[in-house]
């Protein structure tokens, strides 16, 4: 999967993973108490250097780094560290366990909290190197020349220090789209390849190419095949930076073309992708393994940040969407069977006042109407009515719901009576139109947005807001395909938003067709039966896409 537009060539830096596991019931000899120090003093100093390092790399890799230095020093994990050597267990050995049970938990949750998991893997083998006095896993720092770096996941701080006059691309085995690896990768510009399995396979030292946009890695490519590569995606480039300024089709018809965020590291990246203001604000992203619920405080000072990233522009926090794949610790959740089917969103939000009430009055202490709150998986116009109901009593002047279930898509009349906006969550749309969960690859080809249930349910949605006079934005990850875009737009969707990756081709893509265009692609795509025809047909409408490459 390429996450990261652009080619990389050069000799493979294969980075091993040389911190051993400490045996398995390996005790110590001394007091418990002076075992519980050296383990606390590990951590402690684990946080301050990658602190250090966040201070010394600046921008977003400070952000990352910080967080992670938060997360060496987590007091949940510090007393399961502290615990486990009462229990006998030497430090690093205790470490190990109270890590790798968490980052388990964080790993089977998928998504965007799956790929932290690699940060917590990180931690952990500095902390156990440090115990047992080891060198830091680590890189070189002044190659002869730009290296491919390949690596079974890579962690912040192994990338942070990195620009792109030391390595050339990262190509690794594990991670997603919303991993570090890609978003770092993105922030200096090198290209990326992730999920590609066996990677670490390849000889150190052997020259590799990688194609941060198809997700191609080459191991020994010929001259001629890197010189083709490499003028292609300049060309590439060059077309889809030709499209500048607000997303618009190719007859004038203004589409906002607005970011996803998930917290203050990605502001920068958004603004200077273009986007034209905030559609999706993922608020449970800046609380992640927090024991306490975040402050009224803490929360404006976020909020606020975003607004002075965007000034002018709207801003749209969505609410607290936890649970499912998006576990909070402070809104625990009750032992369910199915917890995609359980009390999430909304109804797990309903269920803690505290919480809600912090949410809502941090939301109206910014005082802008451009702040725009947005409630998570509603399913009934009653719950939108208590929603706006709950924003107006703060004081906040505009809600809005996300529709990501079938049945608030079914009657978005009803829903629309009480807000004044909807978006659509095409991830969440697509798991509960199909019965298929989004967490688990084995039904991944039902989780598609080109299905055309999930078109008619979008369509359904956008013609009741026309008819309301409402705007009806998409915050799903289809928008972020340039093809889908267009069918969206076709579909009469008001403004999409998506990942600050995604903004440069989706511009692209809706300045090179007509509004006429689009929804003869979205009528194409809804005539068929299959997701596989619905998006052939779609593209078969939308010849701007080969030209630009997308
Ligand atoms: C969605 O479900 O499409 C959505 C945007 O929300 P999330 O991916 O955060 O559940
Ligand atoms: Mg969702």
């Amino acid at each position: 999967m390429g996450v990261s537009p652009g080619i990389g060539h050069g000799p493979a830096y294969v980075l091993a993973v040389s911190v051993p596991e400490p045996p398995e019931g390996a005790t110590y000899t001394g007091e418990a108490d002076q075992e519980k120090e050296r383990a606390t003093a590990a951590l402690r100093q684990v946080a301050g250097e990658l602190e250090a390092r966040g201070n010394q790399a600046g921008g977003e890799a400070e952000e990352i780094l910080k967080a992670q230095a938060l997360m060496a020093e987590d007091p949940g994990l510090v007393v399961k560290v502290r615990s486990l050597i009462d229990r006998g267990l030497a430090a690093p050995r205790a470490v190990f366990e109270a890590f790798t049970k968490y980052r388990d938990v964080l790993a089977g949750s998928g998504g965007y909290l799956g790929e932290r998991a690699a940060d917590l893997d990180d931690i952990r083998d500095r902390v156990i190197a440090l115990l047992y006095g080891q060198a830091m896993p680590g890189l070189p720092t002044a190659p002869a020349e730009p290296y491919v770096l390949v690596a079974r996941d890579l962690a912040p701080a192994d990338t942070a220090l990195l620009s792109r006059e030391q390595v050339a691309a990262f190509v690794t085995e594990e991670g997603g789209p919303t991993s570090h690896t890609a978003i770092l990768a993105r922030a200096i510009g090198v290209p990326a390849v992730v999920a590609c399995p066996g990677a670490t396979g390849i000889p150190h030292g052997v020259r590799v190419m990688a194609d941060g946009t198809s997700g191609d890695v080459r191991v020994e490519p010929a001259e001629s095949d890197v010189a083709d590569a490499v003028s292609a995606a300049t060309a590439r480039q060059a077309a889809l930076a030709s499209a500048r300024g607000p997303g618009r089709t190719a007859d004038g018809h203004l589409v906002p073309l607005l970011a996803n965020v998930g917290g203050p590291a990605e502001l920068d990246a958004a603004v200077a992708a273009g986007a034209e203001g905030i559609g999706l604000y993922r608020t449970e992203f800046l609380f992640l393994g927090r024991a306490e619920p975040p402050s009224e405080e803490e929360q404006a000072r976020a909020y606020r940040a975003a607004m002075e990233a965007f000034p002018g522009a709207k801003v749209i926090v969505r609410t607290l969407d936890g649970g499912a794949d998006k576990p909070l610790t402070f809104l625990p959740a009750p032992a369910e069977p199915n917890p995609a089917l359980g009390e999430r969103g909304l109804r797990r939000f309903r269920r803690f006042p505290g919480v809600m009430d912090a949410q809502l009055e941090a939301l109206a202490a910014v005082g802008s109407e451009d702040l725009l709150a947005m409630a998570p998986m509603v399913a009934t116009a009653e719950e939108a009515g208590w929603f706006a109901r709950a924003c107006r009593a703060k004081g906040l002047p505009v809600a809005g719901v996300m529709i990501e279930i079938p049945s608030a898509a079914l009657r978005a009349e009803d829903v629309l009576a009480s807000v004044d906006f909807v978006s659509i969550g095409t991830n969440d749309l697509a798991q509960y139109a199909l019965a298929a969960d989004r967490q688990l690859s084995a039904v991944s080809a039902l989780q598609d947005p080109w299905q055309p249930a999930v078109l008619d349910l979008v369509a359904m949605t956008a013609s009741a807001a026309a008819r309301a006079g409402k705007p009806c934005g998409i915050c799903g990850e289809s928008a972020a395909d340039p093809a889908m875009a267009c069918v969206l737009v076709g579909l009469g969707a008001s403004t999409l938003s998506m990942g600050a990756a995604a903004l440069a081709p989706v511009r692209a893509a809706l300045d090179a067709h007509t509004l006429a265009q689009c929804r003869l692609a979205a009528d194409a795509a809804r005539s068929r039966t299959t997701a596989t025809e619905a998006r052939a047909a779609a593209r078969a409408q939308l010849p701007g896409l080969g030209r630009l490459g997308l």
